[in-house]
């Protein structure tokens, strides 16, 4: 299922991530931002167990997340959007799958593969700034499940329905959340009018 997050704080930071003038810093600092308020939707479900805590005056209920979670980021962009996880989830592992995408064929290829051992039992948060010919997602989700992944959310910034229709028709199972879907690929593979090379705006690469 696709969720598009249309929160003004998440649409504000999109705006700012979009603007071309926006440099390296800001650009960062905006990606961080905008995935610690999406989580708040993404995590909205996450089961809780009841535990005993006492506070200074006694005793009471409290609730903590039964589940871990695991964020894995397709290298490289993906990186930029790990802290605003781990803010909120400071020991949630961190796996890694680095995929780029051949520039003639636009086909994904895999150069690195670490994950950690728990993914069966935890939330997989599969994080990529860009979906837009959805190759490289698709093939990550593929690795996960290959890995003993179970429930695996794939969060993106901008989408393209390209992308959308690939891991939806490969992956009925995941659930996708974005904060825009675009209008669509240029014959590049670009989305339009996406923010541009995620990776190169977060790197200062070009
Ligand atoms: N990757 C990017 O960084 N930007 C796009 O528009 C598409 C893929």
């Amino acid at each position: 299922m696709l969720t598009i997050i249309t929160h003004p704080l998440v649409q504000h930071k999109l705006t700012r991530l979009r603007n071309r003038d926006a440099g390296m810093k800001e650009f960062r600092e905006s990606l961080v931002e905008i995935t610690t308020l999406m989580a708040y939707e993404i995590f909205r479900e996450l089961p809780l167990a009841e535990v005993m805590v006492e506070t200074p005056m006694e005793a009471c209920t409290g609730r903590k997340l039964s589940r871990s979670t695991v964020v894995v980021p397709i290298l490289r962009a993906g990186l930029g959007m790990v802290e605003g996880i781990t803010r909120l989830i400071p020991d949630a592992s961190v796996g890694h799958i680095g995929l780029y995408r051949d520039h003639d064929s636009l086909e994904p290829v895999q150069y690195y593969n670490r994950l950690p051992e728990n993914l069966q039992e935890a939330v997989v948060i599969l994080l990529d700034p860009m979906l837009a010919t959805g190759g490289s997602a698709s093939r990550a989700i593929t690795r996960l499940k290959e890995s003993g992944a179970g429930e695996i959310k794939l969060v993106c910034i901008v989408g393209a329905p390209e992308g959308v229709g690939k891991v939806e028709k490969d992956h009925p199972d995941v659930d996708i959340y974005m904060a825009a879907l675009d209008r669509g690929l240029n014959d590049t593979g670009y989305i339009l009018p996406g923010l541009g090379d995620a990776g190169d705006r977060l790197f200062g690469t070009t």
